[in-house]
């Protein structure tokens, strides 16, 4: 199979995932997926070093800050931005009326904020990673719906891959018309295709003279699609044939708004951030020039994929808006509302829930603010800090409105109008856990974030031990068997005997110097259990998905522990006087070791095996007995 090399010349790829007992099916989607993906790391990770217990602070401490003249930028940007939405957009008329008024669009438009991340050189607000974040994130906090009005055509819609890939001349065609209002969207996913694009359906065909391609299709819940001037399609053209095989091609397409053939046969509805323009969009013979291809024929889901690589940052920035949103809420109901004589954040079931929020919300500001600053600076791979930070953040930001719903009580479930009606503040402590609900899902959902972090974490075992797994002529496997050796046997050892086994990190103080030196020792721990699970697994490990979500979730663990002692070094470090932020960081710190605790427990200790059986037999129906006693939603 062939892939792109840094140069752009085609190279050869070989698959280092053994795909010989799998189905047809799977190992087509395996090929495409292991293509896609960017196979170099010449930069360093910090994430990635973890799961091969390196541990490299001095890749994120001292903890990056903004410049003062970028955080001037940014914080200008945010009041005005908030002070015109406070004025003239009602976050739950939107979410009512299911529209963001036209006015606030144009608005927009004349601020930039549609061209927040294209640069300067083409009309653009030019505005940093952090920036950029830092204005949706306020948004979020505010009103769901438009955070994503303002993300999708952003964060993965037409500007960040031409920005990364374009020909100068399509930037210089499409970048200045985001300046002038233009709205963008990315259509990948279709009625059968989520997770898994390698079975996309969308066609785009060559015209006989090749200057054109006609795209036929459907695409599915395409963000701003039925309001998107100009859109990323994705779609299938002509296989490769090498060496007599079919070779799936997945092409990246721009295709601008009016172009015949295009038409939104549905604009969907769901449970939240309801004032989206999402649709079901068909392509009739839509014709399309061949230079409207980005970065080349085939190169389609390398394109999605390293666009999210960055893009999918700002989904746990407005995360982190909305925790923000969360605390305001609890604090001021934790001591406002008086039950069985006291403040009901003095009951310490309460209390509990106050730590757990206030301490996480620390960390999901220091992954998120951590790796957006890394995006902003280069030189490293932030490819599993990124899906990390996603991850972690949107799983952290479900449970953070959940408490927050039940701290609010009866309350947190009434609507917002529902309670201005009886005379009580609006709190919409309601619309905003159905806005946050889709972070699991989208851009990632959480079960392909832990694959897709599986499948990086352990690629510098699989540069090494791949061959012997594979089928490949003994010779080869006997070559790979020397390397394998000579590496593993300088890499083990050191995995027992390091400077984890001496206390250091004493710049971070006594609290905080513990953590520090827990995450160094234990991403030994976690390099180790990973090794001896290859060694058993063999290539069967691809199939451990909860075995190897333990690995991904440890090392995500660890990440968020390292990022806010990092972070609460910083602050402290400006203001000495102020506890608080060592306070918040070892607490999140301790809780967070006790769920590496378990998860280490679980690597050797779980039922999987049951699990899998069970699921098996719910499946073929042998459970049916226990749906019995309902009115069915559907008969199957
Ligand atoms: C509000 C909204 C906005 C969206 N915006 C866009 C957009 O702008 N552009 C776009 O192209 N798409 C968009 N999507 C689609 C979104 O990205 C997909 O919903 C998502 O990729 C998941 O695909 P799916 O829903 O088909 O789930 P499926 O892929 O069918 O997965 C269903 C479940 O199975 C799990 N699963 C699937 N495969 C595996 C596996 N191999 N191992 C373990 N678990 C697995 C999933 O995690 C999930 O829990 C949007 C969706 C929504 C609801």
């Amino acid at each position: 199979m062939s892939a792109e090399t840094k140069d752009g010349k085609e190279a050869e790829f070989e698959i280092k995932i053994d795909t010989s007992k799998m189905s047809k099916e799977k190992a087509e989607a395996m090929m495409v997926a292991e293509s896609s993906r960017e196979d170099k790391w010449e930069s360093p990770s910090f994430a990635g070093g973890l799961f091969m217990g390196k541990f490299q602070p001095e890749l994120i401490v001292p903890f990056p800050e903004q410049t003062p003249e970028d955080k001037i930028i940014g914080d200008k940007l945010c009041k005005e931005v908030a002070e015109y939405l406070r004025a003239n957009l009602d976050p739950d008329e939107v979410d009512r009326t299911r529209e963001v008024p036209k006015k606030v669009l144009d608005q927009f438009t004349k601020m930039g904020l549609w061209a927040m991340k294209i640069p300067k050189e083409y009309g653009g607000l030019g505005l940093t990673q952090v920036n950029y974040n830092r204005v949706v994130s306020m948004v979020a906090s505010y009103c769901g719906s438009t955070a994503v009005w303002l993300s999708a055509h952003q964060s993965i819609g037409v500007p960040q891959p031409l920005k990364l890939f374009g020909t100068p001349e399509q930037k210089k065609k499409y970048l200045p018309r985001f300046r002038e209002g233009a709205i963008s969207a990315f259509a990948l996913t279709e009625p059968n295709v989520g997770s898994d694009p390698a079975k996309m359906s969308t066609t785009a065909t060559p015209t006989p003279d090749g200057k054109h391609y006609i795209i036929n299709g459907m695409k599915l819940w395409c963000t701003n699609g039925p309001a998107a001037d100009i859109l990323v399609v994705m779609a299938r053209t002509p296989p490769k044939i090498k060496n007599g095989k079919e070779i799936t091609q997945i092409t990246a397409f721009i295709v601008e708004k009016g172009t015949p053939g295009m038409k939104t046969e549905w604009r969907c509805d769901f449970m939240g951030i309801r004032a989206i323009q999402n649709g079901l969009i068909s392509f009739k013979d839509v014709k399309v020039p061949a230079e409207n291809i980005i970065l080349g024929l085939g190169k389609g889901l390398k394109l999605a994929l390293s666009t999210l690589n960055v893009g999918r940052l700002t989904l746990p920035a407005a995360c982190v808006g909305m925790g923000k949103q969360c605390m305001n809420i609890v604090r001021n109901w934790a001591n406002e509302r008086v039950q069985w004589g006291l403040p009901i954040g003095k009951h310490e079931a309460v209390a509990n829930k106050i730590a757990y929020m206030s301490s996480t919300l620390f960390a999901m500001e220091a992954t998120t603010w951590l790796t957006s600053a890394m995006a902003d600076k280069g030189g490293n791979d932030i490819r599993i800090e990124a899906a990390m930070a996603k991850m972690f953040c949107s799983e952290a930001a479900w449970k953070m409105i959940d408490e927050t719903m039940q701290i609010r009580g009866g309350r947190g479930y009434e609507t917002a109008e529902s309670l201005k009606g009886r005379g009580e503040k609006a709190v919409p402590v309601e619309r905003m856990m159905r806005d946050c609900r889709i972070n699991r899902i989208i851009e990632g959902t959480t079960e392909i974030m832990h694959l897709f972090l599986a499948r990086e974490a352990m690629d510098p075992h699989m540069q090494v031990a791949a061959e012997i797994m594979l089928r490949v002529p003994l010779g080869r496997k006997l070559k790979a068997g020397l390397k394998m050796a000579n590496f593993y046997s300088k890499w083990y050892p050191t995995q027992w005997i390091n400077t984890s086994m001496f206390p250091g990190y004493s710049e971070f103080g006594p609290k905080l110097s513990r953590h520090m030196n827990f995450v160094e020792r234990t991403s030994h721990q976690l390099a180790r259990s990973i090794f001896h699970a290859m060694g058993m697994y063999q290539n069967t490990l691809e199939r451990k998905q909860v075995l190897l979500s333990r690995f991904v979730d440890i090392g995500t663990e660890l990440f968020a522990m390292a990022s806010v002692c990092a972070l609460a070094k910083l602050r402290h470090e400006k203001d000495p006087a102020n506890p608080h932020f060592v306070h918040l960081a070892s607490y999140f710190c301790k809780e967070s070791r006790r769920r590496v605790d378990a998860l280490f427990a679980g690597i050797n200790d779980n039922d999987d095996r049951q699990a899998n059986k069970i699921a098996k037999s719910m499946m073929a129906g042998e459970y049916k007995w226990i749906e019995e006693g309902i009115m069915k939603c559907y008969e199957d």
